[in-house]
């Protein structure tokens, strides 16, 4: 690992909101939280530059051989004979799609983010992600619900950014409870801050876990990306605001996600 990439910045162990509670001093608290995002999304913008060039460098020779493969795919299913050079050649192309899928997945996260930002009731949000996501939940036994605030916050939001990464969240949710439960999606005023709590039934997370949570290509999971939740603190790290999670083993878990009310004299 490099000195720009510290251990420290790339795994912050957000606080629990005990923790936060119990916090001697939160206005340095915030202070040091905000200073470590600003680090974060400094470091994200260079690699993001070094990225795209990469991406860009990767994307039409991938693209080609992609062609190719199903050419010859094509010509060897023809072939008498040549099923086993088939069937290398779909191994090949497997591999070659699983490439892409990297890379697409690296540039979702670390890749240029230019956000659209408007008005948004977070409420109608919400809403609509439980809309979305209730099939899905319920095939997998799943009890989902929002609890709206009445105060009907709204926050200046790239809209289709916020619902990715609360469905990252919610998908996670779900993933950690594989016998069903409850995912419930909360909306609340705090402050000059909308929050919005995503809470599970789940198995939880090991306290060993809870500092490497949101680095990139950590996972738990066989066949897991690892790139959920480091996409997701990137998105609403964009917008200014902060993600913290609390679990307990065998009990649940609750990510906390914090973002600006919009300010009502603009
Ligand atoms: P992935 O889902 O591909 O593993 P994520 O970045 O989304 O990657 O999550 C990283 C790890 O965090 C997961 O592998 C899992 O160990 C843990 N995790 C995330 N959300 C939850 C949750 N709601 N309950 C339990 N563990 C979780
Ligand atoms: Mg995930």
């Amino acid at each position: 690992m490099t000195e720009a990439v510290s251990p420290k910045l790339a795994g912050v162990n957000p606080p629990s909101n005990d923790q936060i509670a119990a916090g001697a001093n939160p206005e340095s608290e915030k202070l040091r939280l905000d200073r470590e995002r600003t680090a974060r999304l400094h470091q994200l913008a260079t690699l993001g530059e070094l990225a795209g060039g990469l991406a860009h460098e990767l994307k039409n020779p991938l693209s080609t051989i992609k062609l190719n493969l199903q050419l010859l795919m094509e010509d060897l299913a023809r072939m008498p004979g040549a099923e086993t050079s088939h069937n290398r050649a779909v191994t090949v192309k497997k591999e070659v799609d699983r490439l892409g899928q990297t890379l697409e997945g690296f540039l979702r996260f670390a890749g240029r983010i230019e956000l659209r930002t408007a008005p948004v009731h977070l409420n109608v949000l919400v809403q609509d992600l439980i809309d979305f996501f209730m099939p899905q939940a319920q095939a997998a036994r799943v009890r989902l619900h929002a609890s709206l605030a009445p105060e009907d916050p709204i926050c200046n939001l790239d809209a289709n950014l916020i619902k990715q990464a609360l469905l990252n969240l919610m998908l996670n949710a779900q993933q950690a409870m594989p016998a069903g439960g409850e995912l419930i999606v909360r909306t609340h005023v705090s402050g000059s801050n909308a929050l919005v709590d995503v809470s599970d039934t789940g198995m939880g997370i090991a306290p060993e876990h809870l500092p490497r949570l949101f680095e990139a290509y950590f996972t738990t999971k066989k066949g897991g990306t690892g790139l959920g939740l480091a996409t997701t603190r990137r998105i609403i790290e964009e917008h200014s605001g902060h993600i913290r999670v609390s679990s307990e083993p065998r009990r649940g878990t609750n990510f906390r996600l914090e973002l600006p009310l919009r300010d009502k004299n603009i």
